[in-house]
């Protein structure tokens, strides 16, 4: 039997369900989701590995126009993210209008000469009616080589979405050990689960000028020790996250212990404080130290 390895970039406008499907794909969690848009910042690896194929899934933050430099290098990554890899996807919304920045996303893929499939997400909200008039009003299926509907979030039709990728993939030998599932070291996954409990816990006013950054994991006999500063830019965002009498940032605090404990299976204890760095999105040092930032650049 032949072994088939490879890459796959996952792109879309922000909130198609990226990283929904990221996850689901791999069963376990790597890139967090939330309902805000811009919630992914990197391109995350998700590994897939069968018995026959090993998929390198590759989520890459939402294609867009935006004029502060984090996101400058948002897009960086995207693109650099679909030069290096075997198939491209492109997820779409299907229980929205097909929209300007769809249109955007599609026109930076058309003219790529590699195997580009269509992933029409979140079909548990339509009928298949609706499906059909989505894909006959916005589509142009010649520019597909495969159109597949699923749902990331109920896990409808993903694994002949898995079936259909091997078949683009070339022979080749296994990239990564087979019980890993991103190449992301911890550090980064307990920033991002972090960070998700933040952006899940407060409103409009702490949008993603948060980071998280992890100062300290010590493995201790019967519990894991971690240690990270939540960093905003402003003073009045502090004043936010502490909340009255301290009570959100106990809740971000004790949402994210339950969910680190379940990923490191552990007893955790995480300790998290609030930190103020003016501007911090628009300072190359500081995108650099936070792993933002290629250090090459
Ligand atoms: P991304 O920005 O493209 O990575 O999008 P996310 O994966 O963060 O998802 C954005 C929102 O859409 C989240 O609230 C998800 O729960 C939701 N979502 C993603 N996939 C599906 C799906 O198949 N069905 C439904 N109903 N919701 C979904
Ligand atoms: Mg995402």
């Amino acid at each position: 039997m032949s072994f088939k390895a490879g890459f796959v970039a996952l792109v879309g406008r922000p909130n198609v369900g990226k990283s929904t499907l990221l996850n689901s794909l791999v069963e376990h969690k790597i890139a967090i989701t939330t309902p805000k848009p811009q919630t992914t910042r990197d391109n995350i690896r998700g590994i897939l590995t069968t018995e026959d194929a090993q998929i390198i899934f590759v989520d890459t933050p939402g294609i867009h126009k935006s004029k502060q430099k984090l996101s400058a290098q948002m897009v960086k990554r995207a693109y650099e993210a679909i030069s290096d890899v075997d198939v491209i996807m492109l997820l779409v919304d299907a229980s929205k209008p097909f929209s300007k920045g769809d249109a955007l996303v599609l026109d930076s893929i058309k003219d790529i000469n590699k195997p580009k499939f269509l992933i029409v997400n979140k079909v548990d909200k339509i009928t298949k009616q609706e499906l059909l008039e989505y894909l006959s009003n916005n589509i142009d299926e010649s520019l597909f080589d495969e159109i597949i509907p699923v749902s990331a979030l109920k896990e409808k039709n993903l694994q002949e979405l898995i079936e259909t990728v091997k078949q683009y993939l070339p022979e080749d030998v296994q990239y990564y050990p087979t019980d890993m599932i991103s190449d992301y070291p911890e550090s980064f996954i307990i920033s991002e689960i972090v960070r998700e409990k933040v952006l899940l816990n407060t409103e409009e006013e702490i949008p993603h000028s948060v980071a998280v950054q992890v100062e300290e994991i010590t493995r201790k006999p019967n519990v894991l020790y971690i240690r990270c500063a939540i960093v905003v830019e402003k003073q009045s965002q502090k004043g936010i996250i502490i909340g009255k009498n301290g009570r959100m940032i106990k809740k971000i605090a004790s949402d994210s212990r339950a969910e680190l404990e379940e990923r490191f299976d552990s007893k955790v204890y995480l300790e998290t404080f609030v930190r103020v760095e003016d501007d911090w999105r628009n300072r190359q040092s500081q995108l650099k130290e936070f792993g933002y930032w290629d250090s090459n650049e």
